[in-house]
C-alpha cells in the first residue's frame, strides 16, 4: 500500500471538534487505500501557553526542563487524535518522537534531526494501525535527552518521517489554502501560489513566513521530497513545493517575484562609538557568536573624521536579545565602544524571487513603493533573490501592502480574498 505521510498544525487542532474534524480525514485517507502516517502538532496556542507559564515561574528557565515540558504539548494531541480515530473504527498507535525514532542532535530548543529510525512505526503499520506522530521532538544521540527543534518544528518531523518511509509526497494541512504571495492576514489580496521552487520557498521561509518551518524546506530539498500545503478545512488543492517540473498541461508560472514576507520577531542592537580600527568588529562578532546568538542583518557606518568612532547596528531574534545585550555590556571595556541601544519595535519586510537575477529595476520600485507610502527604511540587505529592509514595527503591515500592490501581485479573481479559515495568528 503508498504511504502517504501528513501533518496537522495546531490551528487545525484547537479543540475536541477540530480534532474530531482531523480524525475523520485521516481515516478518510486510509479508507482509501493507503497507510498513513500523521505528524501532529500541540492544540491551538498551547505551546506559547506552556512557555508563558514557564517564565512565570522562573524568568530564565533551564533548557532542558524548558523542553519537557514543551513537547507535552504534542503528546496530548497525538494521544486524543488516536482516540478520536479509534472512535471512528479504525485503530491508531500514538509515539512520541523518541519512540518513533526521531534521533537529533542534543541542542535544546532547536535540535536538527540526524536520522529517522521508524522501526516502531512500520511494525504498527504492518498490523494494520494508522500511526500517529508527536511532532517538534527527538531525542539526542549523545545525550540521550528529550530535544526540541524549534518553533514550527512539526513541519520538519512531518518531512523527515516522509522521507524515512519513502512517501511520494508529505502533506501539510495549516489552517490557509496553501502558500500565497503574502500572508493572507495582513495582506487580504495575497493570491495563491500554485507551485513554488524550493530555493524560493527556503527564502521565504527563513524571510519570516511561518506557513513552513525553514528546515523542513531544507530537509525537503535534501530528499527531494515535494511538500503539499493545504488547508485542513477545505479540500481545495494547495501548494506544491518542488523543484520537479510540472506535469504537462499544467501552465508553467515564473513570475519574477514569488512573494513578500514580514517578521516581528527580530530586534535591533545598536554599539555606538565604536573605535574605527581593525579587528573590532571581529571582538563584538566573536564574543556573541561564543554565546549562541544568530545575528541577521548587520550595518557599519562610515566613521566621523573628526571623531574616529563608528556604530555597528545589527538585528537577531528577541529571544536572544537580554544574553545578547549582557554579552556586549560584559565586553564594552575591551572593545572600547562608549554606548548600547536596544530596539524590539522593528519589523523585517523582504521581497523574494528568483527573477530578481535578471531583471533589473527590482530594488527601485521596492523603495518607490515604500518612499510612496511614506514608510522610513532603517537598514537594507540583499541575497541574489531577496531583498529585505527594516521598518518601524507599526509600519510593517501596510509597507507590505504596499510592496504586494507594487509588483502586480494583488489577486485579479472577483471576491477572491484569501481566506484565514482558523488560529490566532500567535
Ligand atoms: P500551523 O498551526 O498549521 O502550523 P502556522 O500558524 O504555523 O500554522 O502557519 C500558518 C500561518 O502562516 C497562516 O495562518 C498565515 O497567517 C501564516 N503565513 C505567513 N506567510 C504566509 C504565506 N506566504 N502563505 C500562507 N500563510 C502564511
Ligand atoms: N507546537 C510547536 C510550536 O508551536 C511546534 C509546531 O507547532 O510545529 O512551535
Ligand atoms: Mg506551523
Amino acid at each position: 500500500m503508498p504511504i502517504v505521510v501528513q501533518k496537522y498544525g495546531g490551528s487545525s487542532l484547537a479543540d475536541a471538534d477540530s480534532i474530531k474534524r482531523v480524525a475523520q480525514r485521516i481515516t478518510e485517507t486510509k479508507k482509501a487505500g493507503n497507510d498513513v502516517v500523521v505528524a501532529v502538532s500541540a492544540m491551538g496556542d498551547s505551546t506559547d501557553e506552556l512557555l508563558d507559564l514557564a517564565t512565570e515561574v522562573s524568568p530564565l528557565p533551564p533548557a532542558r526542563e524548558l523542553d519537557m515540558l514543551m513537547t507535552a504539548g504534542e503528546r496530548i494531541s497525538m494521544a486524543l487524535v488516536a482516540m478520536a480515530i479509534s472512535d471512528l473504527g479504525y485503530t491508531a498507535r500514538s509515539f512520541t518522537g523518541s519512540q518513533a525514532g526521531v534521533i537529533t542532535t542534543a541542542v535544546h530548543g532547536n535540535a536538527k534531526i540526524i536520522d529517522v529510525t521508524p522501526g516502531r512505526i512500520t511494525e504498527a503499520i504492518g498490523k494494520g494501525h494508522i500511526v500517529i506522530v508527536a511532532g517538534f521532538q527527538g531525542v539526542s544521540q549523545d545525550t540521550k535527552e528529550i530535544t526540541t527543534l524549534g518553533r514550527g518544528g512539526t513541519d520538519t518531523t512531518a518531512v523527515a518521517l516522509a522521507a524515512a518511509l519513502g512517501a511520494q509526497v508529505c502533506e501539510i494541512y495549516t489552517d490557509v489554502d496553501g502558500v500565497f504571495t503574502a500572508d493572507p492576514r495582513i495582506v487580504p489580496a495575497a493570491r495563491k501560489i500554485h507551485r513554488i521552487s524550493n530555493e524560493e520557498m527556503l527564502e521565504l521561509a527563513a524571510s519570516g513566513s511561518k506557513v513552513l518551518h525553514l528546515r523542513s524546506v531544507e530537509y525537503a530539498r535534501r530528499f527531494d521530497m515535494p511538500i503539499h500545503v493545504r488547508s485542513s478545512f477545505s479540500h481545495k488543492e494547495g501548494t506544491i513545493v518542488t523543484d520537479q517540473p510540472a506535469p504537462e498541461g499544467e501552465p508553467v508560472e515564473a513570475p519574477i517575484i514569488a512573494g513578500v514576507a514580514h517578521d516581528r520577531s527580530e530586534a535591533k542592537i545598536t554599539v555606538v562609538g565604536v573605535p574605527d580600527t581593525t579587528g573590532k568588529a571581529a571582538q563584538i562578532f566573536t564574543a556573541l557568536a561564543v554565546a549562541e546568538i544568530n545575528i541577521d542583518m548587520i550595518v557599519q557606518n562610515v566613521s566621523a573624521t573628526e571623531t574616529g568612532l563608528t556604530d555597528i547596528s545589527f538585528t537577531l531574534p528577541k529571544t536572544h536579545g537580554t544574553t545578547a545585550m549582557q554579552t556586549l555590556q560584559r565586553i564594552s571595556g575591551t572593545v572600547g565602544f562608549t554606548g548600547l541601544l536596544y530596539d524590539d519595535q522593528i519589523g523585517k519586510l523582504s521581497l523574494v524571487g528568483a527573477g530578481m537575477r535578471s531583471n533589473p529595476g527590482v530594488s527601485a520600485t521596492f523603495f518607490r513603493a515604500l518612499a510612496e507610502t511614506e514608510v522610513n527604511i532603517e537598514m537594507i540587505s540583499t541575497s541574489e533573490i531577496r531583498i529585505s529592509v527594516i521598518t518601524r514595527a507599526d509600519r510593517l503591515d501596510e509597507a507590505a501592502r504596499a510592496v504586494h500592490t507594487a509588483f502586480g501581485l494583488d489577486s485579479t479573481d472577483p471576491g477572491g480574498e484569501a481566506v484565514v479559515y482558523g488560529g490566532t495568528g500567535r
